[in-house]
């Protein structure tokens, strides 16, 4: 296998590429930041046209999980390993040896789990090359497992929090329409109807969305008109890049809080929300309830454990949007700067 590692002009540590002839693989683990820890964030196996492109999505990425893992008070840093999907078939346990290989090299400064195109069976692989892995299944009451229901319940607690501050109410009684019903968006559903909240959902899975108007009495609305539905709160659960020039004049609801990451197709587009009276509590702080669970099973915590930490999520999202009222500033701008604040006292503590 070759590796090779690079410093990026305006990235703050390390890109290490994989390229392994024999089998294929190519991809970069990218390390944003060790200042809190070993940089923690998951694989993901996509198809990329070029290097550049699958370097410039794990440099997007890790940074990500930089401020994620900072914002949900974990002892962890960011990074995130990106592997090229070949267009034909391939051998999926070669692919998973020469990432655990790459990431043993590594020696712990860089930790991987599932993300978008990887699976607990793919880390099952990875683990036999290396322990710096998680994500995997573990003993009952210790954290590990399927962290969907994790980032759900993050998620729920964060909405109800934003809509106390920023709608004067709590979720009972609130009509929330819900983009795309998987794993996050169905637990969370759960969550909200048993609060009493009032759900419009859409999803391109005609059977999921059946699913929940028949347990939930949910109200089905077409994908193409889930933005504009009137409601008090948006939650958007399937992509990224949802918010944007052509969809916020749309947006009839007062609040967006929802579990899919990236949700802003620009910063500009934090500033349009904002001007336009609409709170936004930002993705990856929200988010975060699924890579608290894999950092406790990292550290062999148990679910009480992640539990307490997912109870925290909202109290760092009212300090945010405490701080954005206060200050004016956007919130999703309020969080990057409170987690870069983060990253860089501990980087100051490590010189
Ligand atoms: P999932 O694949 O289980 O669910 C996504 C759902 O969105 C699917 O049901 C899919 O059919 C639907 N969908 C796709 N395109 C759609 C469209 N145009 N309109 C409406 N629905 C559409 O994924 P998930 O694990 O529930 O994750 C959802 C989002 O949350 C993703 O953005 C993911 O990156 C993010 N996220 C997930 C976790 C986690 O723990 N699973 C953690 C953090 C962030």
């Amino acid at each position: 296998m070759v590796t090779g590692t690079a410093v990026a002009a305006n990235f703050q540590e390390q890109l290490h590429y994989i390229d392994d002839e024999a089998s294929g693989v190519r991809g970069v683990i990218a390390i944003h930041s060790t200042a809190l820890g070993p940089a923690a964030g998951g694989c993901r196996l996509w198809h990329y046209d070029s290097d550049q492109d699958m370097s410039a999505d794990a440099i997007r990425l890790a940074r990500g999980m930089s401020y994620k893992n900072a914002l949900a008070g974990l002892p962890f840093g960011g990074g995130k390993a990106v592997l090229r999907r070949p267009s034909g078939a391939f051998d999926r346990k070669a692919f998973f040896r020469v990432l655990g290989e790459a990431v043993e090299a590594l020696g712990g400064q860089y930790i991987t789990a599932e993300d978008v195109g990887t699976s607990v069976g793919d880390m099952k692989a990875v683990r036999e090359h290396t322990s710096y892995v998680a994500g995997l299944v573990t003993a009952r009451g210790m954290a590990g497992g399927d962290p969907s229901p994790w980032t759900a319940l993050g998620v729920f607690l964060s909405m109800r929090e934003a809509a106390r501050m920023s709608l004067g109410s709590d979720v009972a009684g609130l009509t929330v329409a819900v983009q795309g019903v998987g794993n996050v968006g169905t637990g969370m559903c759960r969550l909200l109807a048993e609060a009493g909240a009032k759900l419009i959902i859409a999803d391109v899975s005609r059977d999921r969305v059946n699913d929940l108007v028949q347990e939930l009495g949910a109200v089905a609305m077409d994908t193409d008109e889930i933005v504009g539905a009137e409601a008090d709160i948006f939650a958007p659960c399937a992509l990224g890049a949802v918010i944007n020039e052509r969809s916020i004049p749309q947006i009839k609801a007062r609040l967006i809080c929802g579990g899919a990451n990236n949700q802003l197709a620009t910063l500009e587009d934090g500033f349009e929300l904002q001007r336009r009276g609409i709170a936004y509590a930002p993705d990856y702080l929200v988010n975060a309830g699924g890579i608290i669970n894999v950092a406790a099973e990292y550290l062999r915590e148990t679910t009480d454990e992640v539990r307490e930490r997912v109870a925290r999520i909202p109290d760092r999202l009212r300090e945010v949007l405490l701080l954005s009222s206060q200050t004016g500033q956007p919130p999703h701008l309020v969080a990057d700067a409170m987690a870069e604040q983060i990253i860089t006292s501990a980087r100051a503590e490590v010189v």
